[in-house]
């Protein structure tokens, strides 16, 4: 074969490897390149409004590996951060995921433009045999992603700590088979003390029958499992910095956090994960023992709710709406002009707000005879269109229906598009 025959035999090959959807691993590749077991990836996120670092902490080898066995490769496109784990010998891709952090939203605070901070990071991701370059990558303004960190990982690395998880009890409420073909949800006790755990368990199983009364989860009751971790904390309750209270939780959660009274969430990612690996774990629920309104959820990373609060029920779902389904919230404040927080020339990467920059990307093919932009009329009450008003801005960024799980506490039901997002994202871990 001549030199141009070879040109020619590369470009096929090319062609090829992109006309093949990504998700291809047979079960037999994925035994091959790891083992049944975690690599967890420590790091600090440092910086400010303009420019940051990573700066690696610590690597962990965990017991348990709960994810999928052949949907390894992310092609969601979804997440603020994404990362790539190559086969160092034939520089294979062989792992990656989207995901996101609470850094990405303190930069949109006035805080992060006069000062630096630092956040702990952490990523899970099947234990490999050989040895793997690390690849993190963080989205620009125009929403692609740029390379920000590349590490070689030998997993025979004796300094890869291997220690066992915390001694809590942990209990499977709903188990419907094998974790690799299962979404696995697995709910950390935060601020419950030892005498509480009888009611920590009522409180998992109330959330749990929550969950299953929500579409598109009831569907897909039999592709769940449910495990709860009695991670035991010297403090009944959680941190109220507002009214001056705190208290010694084992996750250190918090209300207030960016000064925002009704965010809950917890900036302890070291101690998440180190409970959290008690159990085999798709998604991490963090169940905070508090009567206070709140809750936040960050995709792929964790999701956090208070427990007795007369909407926890509503706010459970949706804040699993965004740290599993990586779901815009489809309200809106006035004060927020949407270029502050948008490029409205691009699409934003979450699937339920558009800009309308290219709608036929987000949900243009469900709706049928309605306008777009959507007035918000009684008439459109009930139709899919493009509603002004999203992703926290009043103007120019739009959203799917008129009212959305993601949007209030007024109804308990996800939108059609948001439902067809957590459709996708399902068949992420049951396959
Ligand atoms: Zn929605």
């Amino acid at each position: 074969m001549n030199a141009k025959g070879i040109k020619n035999l590369n470009l096929i090959v090319l062609v090829l490897f992109l006309a093949v959807p990504f998700s291809v691993f047979s079960q037999q590749q994925f035994n091959d390149f790891f083992e049944t077991k975690t690599l967890r990836v420590d790091y600090s996120r440092v910086g400010d409004k303009d420019s940051s670092w990573i700066i690696l902490e610590q690597l962990k080898k965990e017991v348990f590996w709960a994810g999928s066995k052949t949907e390894l490769i992310d092609s969601l496109n979804l997440g603020d951060y994404y990362f790539e784990l190559y086969d160092s010998a034939s520089s294979q891709l062989i792992f990656s995921r989207g995901y996101s952090s609470l850094f990405r939203e303190w930069l949109d605070t006035d805080e992060a433009k006069k000062l630096k901070r630092g956040f702990y990071e952490s990523i899970v991701m099947p234990f490999p045999k050989q040895t793997v370059k690390l690849i993190l990558l963080t989205r620009n303004r125009n929403n692609e992603f740029n390379e920000v960190f590349e590490h070689y990982i030998n997993s025979k690395d004796y300094y890869i700590k291997n220690e066992k998880a915390p001694n809590f009890e942990v209990k499977t409420i709903l188990n419907n088979g094998v974790s690799e073909n299962k979404l696995d949800i697995t709910i950390l006790a935060e601020g419950y003390t030892a005498e509480e755990m009888g009611k920590f368990e009522k409180d998992c199983e109330r959330f749990m029958g929550f969950f299953f009364e929500v579409s598109p989860f009831l569907e897909f009751k039999n592709d769940i499992n449910f495990h709860i971790i009695k991670s035991i904390s010297q403090e009944s309750g959680t941190d109220i910095p507002g009214d001056g209270i705190w208290k010694n939780t084992v996750l250190n959660s918090s209300f207030y956090t960016f000064y925002s009274e009704r965010y809950l969430t917890t900036l302890d990612i070291k101690s998440v994960r180190d409970v959290a690996a008690c159990a085999p774990y798709d998604q991490i629920y963090i169940l905070v023992n508090t009567s206070k309104y709140g809750g936040g959820g960050i995709y792929n990373y964790y999701n956090l709710c208070s427990s007795d609060h007369a909407n926890s029920k509503q706010v459970f779902t949706h804040e699993f709406g965004h740290g599993f389904g990586a779901l815009a919230d489809e309200y809106a404040y006035d004060d927020v002009p949407a270029e502050t927080l948008y490029n409205l020339s691009v699409e934003p990467w979450q699937r339920n707000i558009t800009t309308l920059a290219n709608f036929a990307e987000k949900w243009k093919d469900m709706v049928n005879n309605v306008p777009i932009p959507t007035p918000d009329e009684a008439k459109y009450k009930k139709s899919i269109g493009a509603f002004e008003g999203a992703g926290y801005v009043l103007h120019k960024v739009y959203r799917p229906v008129h009212d959305c799980k993601m949007r209030s506490n007024s109804t308990d039901e996800f939108c059609p598009v948001c439902q067809r997002a957590l459709i996708e994202m399902l068949n992420m871990y049951i396959r």
